[in-house]
């Protein structure tokens, strides 16, 4: 995975635990500099965030089915980084988490509003200082 995905066409795919026995696939897909999600769960076949998109973005390990999944977790952090609107993206999926996890249901429901509307869209990937 190169760093510099301005203007390439990526797909970077992660098995996520779900509650079944099998993985789902979580595919991380950047075309004309905009990053979607997909995922192949039964709220992502129906576009919503769900939570092992939630946790790929935050890069939570934990969410992985494959332990050797993890340097390319790290890695897709380190790109994420990079980019003003994918780190805004990633703090937002952590924040969420945080929320979930307080029972802050407000917060939880603005954010969620706020990342599901993103990631439809798709996330710009400019760099900010080129
Ligand atoms: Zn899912």
């Amino acid at each position: 995975m190169a760093d510099k995905i301005e203007n390439q066409e990526i797909k970077i795919n992660f098995k996520a635990k779900g509650s079944k026995s099998t993985p789902y696939n979580v595919c991380f897909v950047i075309q004309n500099n905009r990053l979607f999600a997909n995922c192949d769960c039964k709220a992502g076949r129906f576009r919503q965030l769900c939570k092992h998109k939630i946790d790929i973005i935050a890069g939570d390990e934990s969410r992985l089915f494959n332990c050797d999944e993890k340097e390319k977790l790290n890695h897709l952090k380190n790109v994420f980084l990079k980019y003003p609107d994918l780190k805004r993206l990633t703090s937002r999926a952590i924040r969420l988490k945080g929320a979930i996890q307080q029972e802050e249901y407000i917060v939880e429901v603005a954010i969620r509003r706020k990342l599901t509307n993103q990631l439809k869209e798709g996330v710009t990937i400019y760099r900010k200082n080129i």
